[in-house]
């Protein structure tokens, strides 16, 4: 693979999915500005705080770049808060989105009482084996749009899933030694 995977850099745990990336072996570019972009073949959107990274897509004009960036087919893979900016539908409360993804998503869905979990999951797909998922803060998938594909379940919620070109996790591949979720959005790069 030539082109470098994106890491949006304007707030939260960018620097582990470089981690991540690096361990693949996979090369990757911090993404800050919307020039930034160029030669990059997929973007990855890490979790924080979507209300943050929001104010960040206006100031510096990142939010049509990042829609032109998909519209041109280049996948985008979304953790937690950033599975939150790529939803059509955000609730609790409502905000602002990208709206690449057509998933109602309500945010930190599992209450103030669990901050975070770690939980295991189904990703038939990716692994015949359970997967390790890190949940903070998170947001919970409530509605499935036709268009969109289940791709991972925790306790029979999806917390994976994709469309198109878009991938999505509530959950935290980048906290965890399993390299599995990062794995498949290379091969979406590589298609
Ligand atoms: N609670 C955060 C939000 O609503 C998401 C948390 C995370 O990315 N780990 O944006």
């Amino acid at each position: 693979m030539n082109q470098s995977v994106g890491i949006l850099a304007v707030q939260g745990d960018f620097e582990l999915h470089a981690k991540m990336l690096e361990r693949i072996g996979a090369p990757w570019k911090l993404v800050k500005h919307a020039s930034d972009l160029e030669g990059v073949g997929g973007l990855i959107m890490p979790g924080g705080e979507s209300t943050t990274m929001l104010k960040f897509f206006v100031n510096e004009g990142l939010g049509p770049a990042l829609n032109e960036f998909a519209s041109q087919g280049k996948p985008v893979f979304g953790t937690c808060a950033g599975a939150i900016l790529l939803a059509k539908e955000v609730l609790n409360p409502p905000q602002e989105s990208l709206g690449l993804l057509d998933v109602g998503i309500e945010r930190n869905a599992y209450g103030r009482q669990i901050d975070s979990s770690v939980r295991r999951g189904d990703c038939p797909e990716l692994a015949d084996r359970p997967v390790e998922m890190v949940f903070i803060r998170a947001p919970i998938i409530r509605r499935v749009g036709d268009g969109v594909r289940v791709v991972g379940t925790c306790d029979g919620v999806p917390v994976l899933v994709e469309q198109g070109n878009i991938l999505a996790a509530t959950f935290h591949p980048e906290l965890t030694e399993d390299e599995s979720v990062h794995r498949y959005f290379l091969k979406k790069m590589s298609h």
